[in-house]
């Protein structure tokens, strides 16, 4: 494979001490600049051992592993070099100079993976894997961007754009050659059409999902003070993070940590007690604090004490939220109270009388509540596509749509096949839009500046 850039390289690992270090070299000069800084003679394809010498001073930097990768047999599809360092920022520092010096350039962000695609060693789905792989929240997230990095949406994308193929072959030997090949039978090109249109919306049932499960959602813990929120944010984190005390107000400011909830990525912020009239100033700007992230959750968990009952102090706090909000109401501190779920209780938790009930000293509920959060989020009939969309896949594949939609309602008029297949071949640009086959500059810049530099 041609060499089409410049040699680039990048630090590949964070810059911060460790164990090792990687700097990665992509290029046609890759192997020229190695064998000027490396105290031996490099053997391609082996694990190289030996020192990086400055070539200016002769001074022996560090002591490294170098891999080798001849193209095309490497990430980028370019000469790859890899330089394994001990983990000192300062020598990964001086190496990636020395490097410089002898001819490389600084990669841009994503600029490997970004060359990995041009040279055809994987599509823009696969690409795009990459970072979603890097940025995964939860192992859910993590195997779906693997899946994708295998090239399963790029598998499903092209099997509905080989049956367009077909058909747009179909009905352009027709239109080419009308001699010699009869016109397709409108029930046929309908058929593909619907068969096209079937999977796509399915894909794009997923899409929130998708998104959910790459992004993530927001959890506020609301209530008023002494409810149990601190005691329930530790709960569901398993720890003792927020400070628990029977003092009113104890919770100042808001706490946030991450946890997994059946695979997606829940931010969970455990608010201070809302309430008003005698309350110092540092507690007020808690209180200011807590509603913009009640403002901007996903979902509410409005929380009283069982051992008191709903009070209307409980409501007026629950009402601060927009009525949009999804919310779910949990009765709290049932080791007190003594009261049990009934398992059968259908929407648990969508209301003040439907309680989810729990307790946080001994945990009676909390996996309860956690299904709750994931059914309220994601509905219980999840699907499991096996890949995951961003917002460009669907995007396009909304256009796709569209375009098929479009040619359906010309094909039922039995409209002529020459304005079917500009329907058929826009439906194709869009989906060639998400391999990247057919994209811009303008995209491909957005897409991998949204990477690190040295992926
Ligand atoms: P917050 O002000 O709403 O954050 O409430 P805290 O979590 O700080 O709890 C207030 C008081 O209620 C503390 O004394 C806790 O020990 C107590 N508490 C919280 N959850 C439970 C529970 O599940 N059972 C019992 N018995 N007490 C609880």
């Amino acid at each position: 494979m041609e060499n089409m850039f410049d040699t680039i390289c990048a630090i590949a690992t964070p810059l911060s001490a460790g164990s090792i270090g990687i700097i990665r070299i992509s290029g046609e000069k890759s192997f020229e600049i190695i064998e000027k800084i490396f105290s031996r003679k490099i053997k391609p394809e082996m694990i190289n051992h030996g020192w990086i010498i400055d070539n200016k001073t002769g001074q022996k930097l560090d002591e490294v592993i170098v891999l080798p990768f001849k193209n095309p047999k490497s990430f980028t599809g370019e000469d790859v070099i890899e330089i394994q360092t001990h983990g000192s920022p300062v020598i990964i520092r001086e190496i990636l100079n020395l490097v410089l010096e002898n001819g490389a350039k600084l990669a841009q962000r994503g600029e490997f993976t970004k060359r990995a695609f041009l040279n055809h060693k994987m599509d823009l789905s696969q690409a795009e894997a990459v970072l979603d792989l890097i940025n995964a929240k939860t192992s859910k997230s993590a195997s779906l961007a693997a899946n994708n990095l295998s090239g399963t949406l790029k598998n499903e994308i092209n099997n509905i754009r080989e049956d367009l193929i077909e058909i747009l072959a179909k009905i352009t030997a027709s239109l080419d050659f009308p001699e010699d090949v009869k016109e397709v039978e409108y029930p046929e090109i309908l058929s593909v059409l619907e068969k096209s249109q079937t999977k796509i919306k399915k894909i794009l049932q997923n899409a929130r999902c998708h998104n959910i499960l790459r992004e993530g959602i927001q959890i506020a813990i609301a209530g008023c003070p002494n409810v149990g929120k601190s005691s329930l944010f530790n709960a569901l984190l398993n720890i003792q993070r927020a400070i628990v005390t029977d003092i009113a107000g104890t919770t100042r400011d808001t706490i946030s940590e991450t946890i997994d909830i059946d695979g997606i990525s829940a931010t969970l912020t455990d608010t201070a007690g809302i309430r008003e009239g005698d309350i110092d100033k540092v507690e007020k700007i808690g209180v200011e604090n807590s509603k913009s992230v009640i403002d901007n959750s996903d979902i509410i968990l409005c929380l009283f004490d069982g051992t008191k009952g709903l009070q209307s102090e409980d409501t007026e706090v629950f009402e601060l939220s927009e009525t949009s909000k999804k919310r779910l109401y949990i009765e709290t501190k049932q080791d007190a109270t003594g009261k049990s779920q009934s398992q059968e209780a259908l929407n648990m938790g969508d209301s003040p009388k439907n309680p989810i009930i729990i307790s946080s000293k001994t945990m009676y509920g909390i996996e309860n509540l956690k299904k709750a959060i994931f059914n309220e989020i994601l509905g219980s009939n999840v699907e499991d596509s096996g890949f995951l969309t961003n917002q460009r896949h669907q995007e396009s594949l909304k256009k796709a749509l569209s375009h098929i939609e479009m040619a359906q309602s010309a094909a039922q008029q039995e409209e002529l096949q020459d304005l079917i297949s500009i329907d058929i071949k826009s439906a194709l640009i869009s989906l060639g839009e998400i391999s990247g086959e057919v994209v811009n500059d303008e995209v491909l810049d957005h897409i991998f500046d949204s990477f690190c530099i040295g992926k």
